[in-house]
């Protein structure tokens, strides 16, 4: 079983100075010194809760930012920008949801009598839903589809963790959509899943989703579609969802629409948002103990090139240029590292950031017309002949992508048991497992289940075919559910 976490280490405002600790033994050490060591945060800013995004850090996340940016421009949904501060009369337009979410706001005091407080947005419903109120009125105005990415601020009493639980949630993007009928949001919905797919490939993540149990849902929502991952030690972190808000939110901010027949009508609406959970998901599985491993697709560095030489300074440099320009125009991201530092430095700088190849080019390799390749993922060294080097290189970073997203694959198929009994479950997620169970979906089952420290219900394998008896009651139908230790 993994060690507890270390949360002393966790908190701490010292930069640590290796990395020295394995991942499987002890992930949140691990997590907390990557993230640092790999110049992905600063998390030394004084604000509990919130960090700097250092350049590289910022690069991968703009990468991902690019992947989704392509997507929901694709499927048509469009980009736009809404305010972070809300007017309180917005917020309290929906009182289930400011209910909510009130212990967690930010709070923007007025300057003095008769000045409106207002709010930082903790999620974006109450700063468009008046808005969308004010821009749909016919049927012909709809569907409504737009998103945006922004952070939120809630102000969380848990102990908070860089990237995983922020008070300044950055880089969260919402795709906000209203449409005339129930079927439309439901397929829209589909389309959001279709979408995190994708973008779980980039990660090379198979994606976990599930359906939440119905009290857990968005407050007044119909249901939700929610992606996990996995974590090292065991724990599921949620990354991402999707919402079916019904006609619940229409109803409080009255997006009302005139259809065909001129009657008013209530719109249908959903949500769907995610962030640097992503990021989150890609460092935790990817990496080992030497670094970080970034996939190909989302690494703002693919390619290394690392120049080695005690003679022959102007060749080796000019030759390293020249392969960094046919990389270039192959639309691969290359950087030479040309510094001083000794190639032992360099090799462990670059592995720690993650870089997925690394070409090391010195007299032998330029006298003899190849270059040494080494995958982040294996480490080994290998001789690569010069002649249509992009096309090869461009063949490894795939090969890299696609080992890393087998290995991800095989480290689910190892740590999710399927288990038959409450104590066999009990046993294994405190052996550090996932389990699937079966379960009726009853609330009272859930709290016997949940009542195993830290232990939740996370959710229903959705359109899963298989049928047994809940391992609480006994009742037949019952469906394949995730529970572990989550976040
Ligand atoms: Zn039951």
């Amino acid at each position: 079983m993994p060690k507890d976490e270390l949360e002393d280490e966790e908190l701490s405002m010292e930069l640590p100075k290796e990395l020295g600790v394995s991942k499987t033994e002890n992930f949140a050490v691990w997590y907390n010194r990557i993230i640092q060591l790999a110049d992905l945060i600063e998390k030394r800013y004084n604000v509990a809760g919130m960090f700097v995004w250092k350049p590289y850090g910022f690069r991968i996340m703009a990468n991902i930012k690019k992947i989704w940016d392509k997507l929901f421009a694709e499927s048509g949904i469009q980009e736009t920008y809404f305010p972070l501060i809300v007017p309180l009369e917005y917020a309290q337009m929906n009182k289930a949801w400011f209910d909510g979410f009130e212990d967690e706001v930010f709070w923007v005091k007025g300057r003095g009598e008769g000045d409106p407080t207002h709010i930082l947005r903790p999620t974006g419903e109450p700063a468009m839903y008046p808005i969308f109120a004010m821009w749909i009125r016919s049927y012909k105005d709809l569907p409504l589809r737009i998103y945006e990415t922004v952070s939120s601020f809630r102000y969380e009493t848990k102990h908070t963790r860089p990237l995983i639980r922020d008070r300044e949630i950055t880089f969260w993007y919402e795709i906000h959509t209203v449409h005339a009928t129930k079927e439309e949001s439901e397929e829209e919905l589909k389309e959001h899943m279709r979408i995190n797919d994708k973008i779980w490939e980039a990660l090379a993540i198979p994606p976990i989703k599930v359906e939440k149990p119905q009290w857990e849902v968005f407050p007044g929502a119909i249901g939700a579609i929610e992606y996990y991952n996995i974590m090292p030690n065991g724990r599921m972190l949620e990354n991402g969802s999707c919402n079916n808000l019904g006609q619940a939110y229409a109803k409080k901010f009255e997006i009302t629409y005139i259809d065909e027949n001129n009657q008013k009508q209530y719109a249908w609406q959903t949500c769907t948002g995610n962030g640097a959970r992503y990021l989150v998901a890609a460092i935790a599985l990817h990496g080992d103990d030497k670094g970080l491993i970034l996939p190909p697709r989302i690494a703002p560095i693919q390619v290394v090139i690392i120049p080695i030489f005690k003679e022959k300074l102007e060749e080796v440099l000019s030759t390293c240029q020249k392969i960094a320009e046919a990389l270039k125009a192959a639309d691969i991201s290359v950087e030479i590292d040309a510094t001083e530092k000794t190639p032992g430095e360099k090799f462990y700088i670059w592995e720690i950031k993650g870089v997925p190849l690394r070409l090391e080019i010195g007299p032998k390799e330029v006298a003899e017309n190849f270059v040494t390749a080494v995958r982040r993922d294996q480490g080994k060294r290998q001789k690569v002949e010069m002649k249509d080097l992009s096309l090869k290189v461009a063949v490894l970073l795939e090969q890299v992508q696609t080992n890393l997203y087998l290995k991800a694959q095989k480290f689910y198929e190892n740590i999710v048991v399927e288990t038959n009994s409450f104590t066999e479950m009990k046993a294994k997620i405190n052996e550090g497992k996932v389990t699937l169970i079966y379960w009726c979906r009853s609330e009272e089952c859930a709290d016997e289940i949940e009542r195993i420290e830290g232990v939740e219900i996370v959710g229903v394998i959705p359109t899963n075919e298989a049928r047994g008896e809940c391992i609480i009651c006994g009742k037949p139908s019952g469906e394949k559910t995730y529970v572990a230790k989550t976040y």
